[in-house]
């Protein structure tokens, strides 16, 4: 149990210690479904991915949470701009409800063709609005809120909080000035007074007739399903500055506890070549469909996020997609001649001993997968590794990697062939030299060229 975690709450790398030894909580922010999600955001929930795997990888068992943002929400973090469900919905011709669905299946669909494991619940904002007002009948009573034209705020001088760090919202001149805050950096809870027109999604509260707030949705699921204490919370780095800070504020707020969270976790940007940050608000993004479309599988994609260290922006272009295409094929074709190399028992040696606790070491030390892909090669070209013991190390690599090696199926090699290969292997056990060559014989005859290994072969076509 030794890894560590790169920590934004203390903007240190720390030991990973959970609250409880039983599981480790984990609550991630989820797509807002008004549209496809980019791969900018999937590289994010890639990362909450690799995390979970690093954890089990450490014997840790996991309860992990995500939401869907199904409401109607603006386009700014700062309660400004346009209702994105709404636009979408006006856009596609279609109710907020239908595109919510639409969206969100799309969304599961994606997190499958990139192999990430499912989280335990998915938690969606119109089916928790109960929890999200039992939040802020809380925090009104214990006096960190005020109404003004019909919204509820919440008051950031009774709790200030910026412990994530990044500026004053002030500072952000695309952000216009709301003038019932009492403080730029506070925030709506409930509005029952929509700057938008036409806003379909509405529910009881004690302040009448409205909807809840972005930010408060996290807060009340994370805190329903995980406690009023959990351990790791993660998101893209562009949530950090508000949303996460908003979110911390309140849940403290509320429950008089702190740390609300005790690991803050936060994947940095996906960058476009020559285009900048990627960003769903631009239209102009890339999606899972979009690259299936172009010949790419996901798990390319997959591959691709491997290679880059979660925390350092990563660059993306069709040309660095293709050479992790290349890459990746050639990890699977790899694993499946290894592993159609015939039975034998296994046997560890010292040396896949150092490799596997190199891998280890590098998976530990915050995630750092590159160094851990790059373990990986180096134990596939080294030829002093047996194997058998090749076939065993990348399974249990792949634990972390998350390409499923065990389900692929060896499509190339049919059974004759194989069944040729084994009667060969046989012979030439047995010293049977002669029939050992006119199997080679036959085998290439039919386009298959078998190479040996000292106690058993591999099988490469032609
Ligand atoms: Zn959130």
């Amino acid at each position: 149990m030794t890894l560590k975690l790169y920590n934004s709450l203390t903007k240190k790398k720390e030991l990973f210690k959970p609250i409880s030894k039983r599981e480790v909580k984990i609550y991630s922010c989820g797509p807002t479904v008004y549209n496809y999600i980019h791969i900018g955001n999937h590289r994010t929930f890639l990362m909450s991915d690799f995390l979970k795997r690093a954890l089990k990888f450490n014997k840790h068992n996991i309860k992990h949470i995500m939401n869907i943002t199904d409401i109607g929400h603006l386009t700014s973090d700062a309660d400004s701009g346009e209702d994105k469900m709404l636009a979408a919905a006006k856009k596609e011709r279609k109710s907020v409800w239908d595109i919510a669905k639409f969206y969100t299946d799309a969304f599961k669909n994606d997190l499958k063709s990139l192999n990430i494991i499912a989280p335990n619940k998915f938690t969606r904002a119109t089916e928790h609005i109960r929890a999200q007002i039992t939040m802020i009948k809380r925090l009104e009573k214990n006096g960190f809120t005020y109404i003004k034209d019909g919204n509820v705020y919440f008051d950031t001088s009774k709790y200030s909080n910026k412990k994530l760090g990044g500026g004053n919202i002030k500072q952000r001149a695309r952000v216009k000035k709301d003038p019932n805050k009492k403080q730029q950096n506070d925030f709506v809870l409930w509005f029952t007074k929509s700057k938008f027109q036409d806003q379909d999604m509405k529910w009881d509260s004690p302040w009448g007739l409205g909807y809840p707030g972005w930010h408060i949705e996290c807060s009340a699921m994370a805190t329903k399903f995980l406690g009023t204490q959990f351990d790791i919370h993660t998101g893209g780095e562009d949530l950090k500055q508000i949303h996460h800070n908003n979110e911390i504020a309140q849940s403290e707020a509320a429950t008089s506890q702190k740390p609300w969270v005790n690991y803050w976790v936060h994947g940095a940007f996906l960058v476009n070549k020559n285009k900048g940050k990627m960003a769903r608000s631009s239209g102009d993004f890339v999606t899972i469909p979009n690259l299936e479309t172009a010949g790419f599988d996901a798990l390319d994609f997959r591959y691709l996020t491997l290679g880059t260290h979660y925390r350092k922006q990563m660059l993306f272009s069709e040309t660095a997609l293709k050479s992790a295409q290349s890459a990746r094929k050639k990890l699977f074709s790899t694993y499946i001649e290894l592993r159609s190399g015939g039975r034998g028992s296994l046997k560890s040696t010292k040396l896949g001993d150092k490799y596997f606790k190199q891998f280890t070491d590098s998976v530990n030390d915050d995630l750092n997968l590159p160094k851990a892909l790059a373990t990986t090669w180096a134990v596939l070209n080294d030829k002093k590794v047996p194997d058998k013991e090749k076939v065993y190390l990348l399974l249990r690599f792949d634990n972390i990697f998350g390409f499923n090696l065990r389900k692929l199926k060896s499509k190339s090699i049919p059974f004759r062939i194989k069944r040729l290969a084994e009667k060969r292997l046989k012979a030439r056990l047995k010293k049977d030299f002669k029939t050992a060559d006119k199997l080679r014989k036959m085998l290439k005859a039919k386009g298959y060229e078998i190479e040996d290994t000292i106690k058993s072969y591999v099988l490469k076509r032609k």
